[in-house]
Order: C-alpha cells, then structure tokens, then sequence
C-alpha cells in the first residue's frame, strides 16, 4: 500500500456517526471507502453515547445496541487501509456524571467528544426546537452553554469538545465582546483540562454557513495553547471530510501548524495538512495567510 507515502491533504475526521444513532445513513464501511475516496487519512466512529433514563433516546442507541456499535467498528478496523478509531460522542448535562463517568472508563475508546445539545429540557440544535430560538434571549442562552463547558471541561470526562459554539447553528448568535467575554472563562477551563477543541464543518450545512467554532472562538482557543481536531459530523457517507479544506485554512490562518492525533484517548501532535491552495501551487506557494 502506498497511500501513506506522501503527506495526507487532510487531517484525519474524528466525527462520525452509525445508523444506530436513528439518524444517520450508510454502513460504517462506507464510511471507511468515502474516506479512502478523498483522501481522508484516518477516522473515527463517534456514535451518539446511550444515556440513562431515556434523555434524548430518540438520538441515540440504546443500552443493548452498545455491544453491536463496539463490534461493528472493530471488525471495520480489522483489514481496513487505514486507521479506524472507536469513539463516542457523549453529551454533558448535569447530572450526566452518575453515569458516564464509570461507564466511560469501562470501554476501550480511543476518543470520548463532548457536547452539549441541551439546556435543560430545551435541544436548542434540534430542528424540531427551532421554534423556540425567536423567542428566547439569545444571549441568555449562550451564556448558559457555556456555564455547561465549564462543568463540562471540569469533569474531566472527556478528550475534545464537540462543535464547540453550537448555539450559533440556525444563526442566533450575540455581539462579538459578548462570545468573547463569555468564551474565555470556558476556553480556560477547556485548557486546563488538558481538552482539545473540534473544528466541525457541519456548521456549513447548517443556515449559519460557518464552521464550528468561529474564527473568533478558534482565535481565543489558540491563544491558550488547545490543540485541534477535524470532525465532519457525517450522518451520510457523502459527508465524510466535507469542508475540510475550509477548515484547514481557518486553522492555518489562526497560526495552528498541528492537530491532535488520538489513540487509546491518549493525545500526540501531528502536523497539521497544507491548505489546498498552497499544495496546488496556484501561485500563492508559501504563503501561510491568504488574503482576507
Ligand atoms: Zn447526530
Ligand atoms: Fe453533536
Ligand atoms: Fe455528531
Ligand atoms: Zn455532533
């Protein structure tokens, strides 16, 4: 195999998802040959984790499928040209830790995301709850999010965060100062945790247009020394490394020069693909910053 010779293009997608979240497409293996398609280096199964007491079951799998996810990625690792890691993604929300915080120490996971879907009862990503956004004091609520990312980095639960301003999905965002002023504390507590945070292009599909976090967000994460992840957020096989090379230009352009690499939850840097651009060699070669 020959595939691993030269440099990837793109960093490897830490975000995807399996039918058995009742909301996705496509076998795992399909995945796996999208990935292979366009040249995506490596990834990871990041299933919505099952939970407790049934928050949020019509999302996710439940406790009995658990097994069947964990043997479905494995037999995909087995022969599969490049590396498949087994992840999850597990939601924060007070309460949580009663149980995930054993039950995620008792899997063999390589990678545990966390997110947050809800404030309160509210799933403020949902489509279903978008009526609701008009309505509420957006601000209000950001702050709310990221009070939860606090509690969230706090736990220590987790190795990256997920889409990490989410809020911003159906395009209800508050005033620059206030992300800045209500980002920092978080991204503080995310550093100190040792976390990473995920560039997560689905933000693209979504009607903000704009890759999870902002280029702002990303700006005050990489002052603080937190390290990347690429995560695509697929649902379908078609949307595997989507956006990835808008996303690698954001971070080249924020000045990151390398992502995290996960195994065995443990975190080793990697270098960080070229934009497209400059491995195209149209004209701008060895420039790090295009212009704005
Ligand atoms: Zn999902
Ligand atoms: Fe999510
Ligand atoms: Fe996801
Ligand atoms: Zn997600």
């Amino acid at each position: 195999m020959t595939i691993m010779n030269s440099a990837p293009a793109f960093p490897a997608d830490y975000h995807l998802h399996t039918p058995l979240c009742k909301h996705a497409g496509g076998e795992p293996a399909a995945y796996l040959e999208s990935a292979a398609r366009k040249g995506i280096p490596a990834i990871a199964f990041v299933d919505h984790a099952p939970a407790p007491g049934g928050y949020d079951a019509r999302h996710r799998m439940s406790m009995e499928e658990f097994p069947r996810y964990a043997g479905c990625v494995s037999a995909l690792k087995e022969g599969a040209d490049r590396p498949v890691l087994f992840g999850v993604e597990a939601d924060y929300y007070d309460g949580c830790e009663s149980f995930l915080r054993d039950w995620l120490r008792a899997q063999s996971f390589d990678v545990v995301l966390g997110s947050i879907h809800y404030i309160g009862d509210w799933g403020f990503d949902c489509e279903t709850a978008l009526a609701q956004w008009p309505k509420a004091d957006v601000k209000a609520v950001w702050k709310q999010y990221f009070r939860l990312m606090i509690k969230l980095a706090d736990s220590r639960m987790y190795d990256v965060v997920a889409h990490p301003d989410l809020p911003k999905k159906f395009g209800f965002c508050p005033a620059d100062r206030d992300i800045r002023e209500m980002a920092q504390p978080a991204l503080d507590r995310v550093a100190a945790a040792g976390m990473a945070i995920e560039l997560n292009t689905s933000g693209l599909r979504w009607p903000v247009r704009e890759i999870y976090p902002s280029p702002l967000a990303l700006s005050l994460a990489f002052e603080r020394g937190i390290p990347i992840t690429f995560g695509s957020d697929a649902h379908s096989p078609a949307d595997v490394g989507c956006g990835f090379d808008q996303a690698v230009r954001l971070a080249r352009q924020i000045g990151y020069t390398t992502c995290g690499r996960f195994r065995a939850r443990q975190q080793t840097p990697a270098p960080l693909p070229l934009p497209a651009y400059v491995t195209a060699g149209a004209g701008v070669r060895g420039r790090a910053r295009p212009a704005p």
